[in-house]
C-alpha cells in the first residue's frame, strides 16, 4: 500500500496553517523497566539516510528521503519528547515526518506515536492485524501478553491508522520502505526494510521486529500455534537481504558496543546480523518450549 489518504493530508495542511506545533505529551506509562528504557540517548547516524533517534532502551529510527521523513516506532508516551528533541538535534524538523511505521503494537513501541502523530500530522502505518489494537489502545486478545479484564498494556490510541499488507510498500519521495509480516511476538508484527546509500555504496537495512517468546502468565506458545509462527518468522528474517540490522530494543543489535567501535569503520554494517538474530531468537523459543513441556 502506498500514498496517503486525502483526509489526513487536508488535516495536515490545516494544522500547518496555524504555525508552529508543539509536542503535547500523553500521560507517562509506569512499568518496572520503563525508567531505564527511557534514559536519553544521543541521536546518531547509523548509515546514509538512516538515523537512530530513540532512547537508551527503545529504538526509534528516522529515515530521510528527498521529500520528507519516515519515523519507525515511537517508544513510550514519555519517550515522545526525547525523540522530538533528538530529531531536532540532528537538524531535522519533526513536522517533516510524513509517515510513522509501527513494528508491533505494545505500549513500549507505540506509546509515543499518538503525540508524535499530533506533532507531525503524519499517517501511521501498521499491519492489518495491528491496526485494530493500535486504533483503540488495547492489546489484541490473541496477543501472548494480553491479560483479560486488565488495564495492563494499554497505551494512547492512534486515530488515523493505515493497514499495510504483507509485502506492501510505504513511499515518501523516492524512498520505499517494505513491510514484511513476521507474526509471533504479536499477531501483527512487521519487519520493515529499505535501502541506504552513501559514497556509492548501497546497503539493505532491516528493522526486524521482536521475536521474543514473552507472554502473560498461563499463555502457552505450544498449544496456541504461536511457537510455529515465531519459528517461521525467524526463518523469514534470516532469509532477508540484510546488511544492517536494527530491532525495537537496541540491546538486541548491540547498540552500545557498536557505538564504542565507531572508530573502526561502520560497525552497524554486518551481513550476518539477521541470521544471528534469528538464531538467538530460535534458541529463546526452544527454551520456552522446553519449559512448557515440563509444566
Ligand atoms: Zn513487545
Amino acid at each position: 500500500m502506498t500514498g496517503f489518504r486525502h483526509g489526513a493530508v487536508f488535516a495536515a495542511l490545516l494544522l500547518s496553517a496555524c504555525g508552529e506545533r508543539a509536542l503535547e505529551p500523553d500521560a507517562a506509562i509506569v512499568c518496572d523497566p520503563c525508567d531505564s528504557w527511557n534514559q536519553p540517548q544521543d541521536p546518531f547516524r547509523v548509515h546514509g539516510n538512516t538515523w537512530y533517534v530513540g532512547t537508551d532502551g527503545l529504538s526509534s529510527v528516522l529515515i530521510e528521503s528527498d521529500d520528507g521523513l519516515i519515523l519507525v516506532d515511537g517508544g513510550l508516551p514519555q519517550s515522545a519528547a526525547l525523540i522530538d528533541a533528538n530529531i531536532r538535534a540532528l537538524g531535522f524538523d519533526p513536522r517533516d515526518i510524513k509517515a510513522i511505521l509501527v513494528s508491533h503494537v505494545h505500549y513500549d513501541h507505540v506509546g509515543g506515536i499518538s503525540a508524535l502523530q499530533r506533532l507531525s500530522g503524519a499517517n501511521v502505518f501498521t499491519s492489518i492485524a495491528g491496526s485494530g489494537p493500535l486504533a483503540v489502545g488495547v492489546l489484541a486478545d490473541d496477543d501472548p501478553q494480553y491479560i483479560a479484564g486488565s488495564d495492563e498494556g494499554h497505551f494512547p490510541p492512534v486515530r488515523e491508522v493505515v493497514a499495510v499488507e504483507d509485502g506492501g510498500v510505504v513511499s515518501v519521495g523516492s524512498l520505499d520502505v517494505k513491510a514484511v509480516y513476521t507474526p509471533g511476538h504479536t499477531p501483527g508484527s512487521i519487519t520493515w526494510t529499505w535501502q541506504s546509500c552513501a559514497l556509492g555504496q548501497c546497503y539493505d537495512v532491516v528493522y526486524a521486529d521482536s521475536l521474543s517468546a514473552v507472554s502473560a502468565e498461563g499463555f502457552r506458545f505450544t498449544d496456541s500455534g504461536v511457537a510455529d509462527k515465531l519459528i517461521a518468522s525467524a526463518g523469514i528474517i534470516a532469509d532477508l537481504d540484510c546488511d544492517i540490522l536494527l530491532v525495537p530494543h537496541p540491546f538486541f543489535f548491540g547498540m552500545d558496543a557498536k557505538l564504542e567501535r565507531r572508530d573502526q569503520g561502520n560497525p552497524f554494517i554486518n551481513n550476518l546480523g539477521c541470521v544471528l538474530y534469528a538464531e538467538s531468537s530460535l534458541d529463546w523459543v526452544e527454551r520456552r518450549l522446553e519449559a512448557e513441556r515440563s509444566h
